[in-house]
């Protein structure tokens, strides 16, 4: 998809700073980090929200979030934590529409959710 974001990060249109890459996955450095590890783990193909994943993507979805955990003990905070996140449509506070996953980490995290304790 022309207009995206990242498609164009995949394309290699817009720079950005990898951490892994095989032929349906990509990994890269969030540009606004949210904490000391937010890295971004996203299908090369384009589908816009989780709503999309389809039955026959469960591998694809598989190798995301392997990718992750293995990111997460490259990066050094298996052991500490982790999380993993999908943000979907304006309720969840999704801004790009390309399906990514957020690995955050490196700092005690705070609430799951704005105005819950814990
Ligand atoms: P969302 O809000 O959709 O869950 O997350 C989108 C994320 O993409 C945000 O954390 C934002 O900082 C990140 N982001 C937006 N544009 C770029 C970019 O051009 N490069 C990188 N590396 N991250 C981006
Ligand atoms: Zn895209």
């Amino acid at each position: 998809m022309s207009d995206c974001i990242f498609c164009k990060i995949v394309e290699g249109i817009i720079p950005s700073t990898k951490v892994y890459e095989s032929a349906n996955v990509l990994a890269f450095r969030d540009i606004m980090p949210a904490a000391p590890v937010h890295i971004l783990v996203i299908p090369k193909r384009h589908i816009p929200t989780m709503n999309d994943v389809l039955p026959e993507d469960g591998g694809l979805i598989a190798e995301l979030v392997q990718t992750a955990a293995s990111l997460a003990k490259e990066e050094g905070i298996d052991e500490s934590g982790y999380r993993l996140i999908n943000n979907c449509n304006a309720d969840g506070g999704q801004t790009a529409y390309h399906l990514h996953f957020h690995l955050l980490g490196g700092r005690k995290l705070g609430a799951l959710v704005e105005g819950h304790s814990s």
